[in-house]
């Protein structure tokens, strides 16, 4: 069953409505918890690209001038098929990347949620009127659509990082073609299938598969695309930002490496309970993720306890096998592999492990990528895992004596994403929140990220924004109108 779910999209591109057999070299797809092959995808060659640009460009000209109620009605109705097929598209996910499947119909369920939120905000597109210099003229500020958007996307997230770009591009009128990451091309394909059955017209949503350095930077490159909305890594943000050969409006959402401080005044169940959550879902494979805690000196050595019993009480599974394990496998080697090397890095220069440490043991773990949540104390900010992302299932911790060190060890890093806090002193948690300088603050929760509130990073971590009304506006250019009418002239 599942093999066949996924292999209808095998070397399958999404253009100008259809799905065409790709022409261009193949690469195969693996279930990370098995390493097993479940399929394989076209890369997109230059031919195919310019069909999707020549695509999207034309159907940008209809969809941009689509009444917002019908764009509307558009985006609920790919909700309600992505929440019926919730349970079929997340099997896909769980098979590319290796998520439980539980959570990966979550998340599925979060993509359907974002199709309603940027439904209801596709008519709530506002302009201005602003006061003018003389009488007799009326300045207009009106919001119109950029036109085609290239979207390139991460595995980490297959179905919500897209989904935030193709809800935003369909409600404000814009087209968009989609560059999956080369772990999960079929979700982003399966999306697809539900944008043909939503009925949107052809070419206003195209995906195409294929390697980033190759399909990625041909969207980067091309004139014929006036954004690009990158999620990925810093580095190739970077490299995105700097080899963009024309003036294009460019959203990056890049890594982050996110503290948490813990201070004497927190409730402390609360605070092991999400360390525990934010640290290990998705095994850590999130920008979002907390990679690094810094804990009061007087509750440090209990909440290690604590937090090192949470942790080794999480379950670990094959994502299909057991839907309801805590964590799946890690989506490649490649993380894999880092995680190890920052794991050695931290031992090495004398942290301590507390939890954790290698890959469980067992049948079920013979040949995927799976690694127990890991804890490491007594960390310093010479070891990689404190300063740099790492993106696996390993978090590092370190005491602090006063709140100015806690924020100076937190501020430390080149990332500016999110920052989570657990105190219950309101002036700790003022201070905090004032001083901590990160796109997110999460205090006495974990969630940093709800569809209703802009998203973005500071320094390395990015520009622009995501989700909420901000998220949408990044998909509109201004223009002025100044009319003159004479009237009181
Ligand atoms: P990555 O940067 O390697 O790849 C991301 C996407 O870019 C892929 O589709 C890839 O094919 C493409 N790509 C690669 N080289 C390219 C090039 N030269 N030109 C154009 N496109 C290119 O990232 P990844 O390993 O897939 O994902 C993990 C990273 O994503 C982490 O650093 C993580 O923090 C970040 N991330 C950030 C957010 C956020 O919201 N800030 C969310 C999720 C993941």
């Amino acid at each position: 069953m599942s093999e066949a779910i996924v292999s209808r999209f095998n070397g399958a591109l999404f253009i100008a409505g259809r799905f065409v057999e790709g022409s261009g070299a193949r690469m195969s797809v693996k279930n990370p918890a098995r390493d097993q092959v479940i399929g394989e995808i076209a890369g997109a060659t230059p031919d195919e690209i310019e069909q999707a640009v020549a695509a999207a460009r034309k159907a940008f000209r209809s969809w941009s001038r689509v009444p917002a109620k019908v764009r509307a009605q558009a985006l609920h109705k790919l909700g309600d098929l992505i929440a019926a097929d919730a349970g079929r598209m997340a099997e896909i996910m769980t098979m590319e990347q290796g998520k439980p499947l539980n959570e990966a119909k979550g998340e599925i369920l979060k993509l359907a949620e974002a199709c309603h939120f940027y439904g209801e905000e596709a008519v709530r597109i506002l302009g201005e009127i602003v006061p003018n210099d003389q009488n007799g003229f009326q300045s207009q500020v009106v919001r119109e659509p950029i036109g085609v958007v290239g979207a390139i996307t991460p595995w980490n997230y297959p179905a919500e990082l897209i989904g935030w770009k193709l809800c935003a591009s369909l409600a404000a009128g814009c087209a968009i073609i989609i560059k999956p990451a080369e772990l999960t091309p079929f979700t982003a394909l399966a999306i697809a299938e539900k944008v043909a059955e939503a009925g949107i017209a052809a070419g206003v949503v195209n995906v195409l598969t294929g390697k980033g350095s190759i399909v990625g930077q041909a969207l980067v490159e091309h004139p014929g695309v006036d954004k690009i909305a990158f999620t990925g890594s810093s580095a190739v943000g970077l490299q995105i930002q700097r080899s963009c050969p024309s003036i294009k409006r460019l959203s990056l959402e890049l890594g982050g490496n996110c503290p948490l401080i813990i201070t004497a005044s927190a409730d402390l169940d609360a605070a092991v309970k999400g360390a525990t959550r934010r640290s290990f879902r998705n095994m850590g494979q999130i920008c979002i993720a907390i990679n690094r805690i810094y804990v009061a000196r007087p509750i440090y050595e209990v909440f290690l306890e604590n937090f090192a019993k949470a942790t080794d009480a999480l379950s670990v599974g094959d994502g299909l096998l057991r839907p309801d394990a805590d964590v799946g496998s890690m989506a490649s080697a490649e993380p894999l592999a880092k995680m190890r090397e920052h794991l050695a890095d931290a031992l090495d220069k004398g942290a301590r492990l507390v939890a954790g440490g290698g890959a469980p043991k067992g049948e079920e773990f013979a040949s995927g990528f799976f690694f127990r949540p890991t804890i490491v104390a007594d960390c310093t900010h010479a070891m990689k895992v404190m300063t740099e992302e790492t993106f696996g299932p390993l978090v590092g911790v370190a005491p602090f004596d006063d709140l100015a060190e806690a924020v100076s060890l937190a501020n430390d890093t080149p990332y500016g994403l999110a920052s989570y806090v657990y105190a219950r002193d309101v002036q700790e948690i003022y201070r905090l929140s004032a001083d901590l300088d990160f796109g997110n603050v999460a205090i006495n929760n974990v969630d940093a990220g709800i569809m209703n509130a802009p998203y973005g990073g500071r320094k390395q971590s990015g520009i622009g924004y995501e989700h909420g009304r901000e998220g949408l506006l990044e998909y509109f250019n201004l223009k002025h109108v100044r009319l003159y009418h004479g009237v009181g002239a």
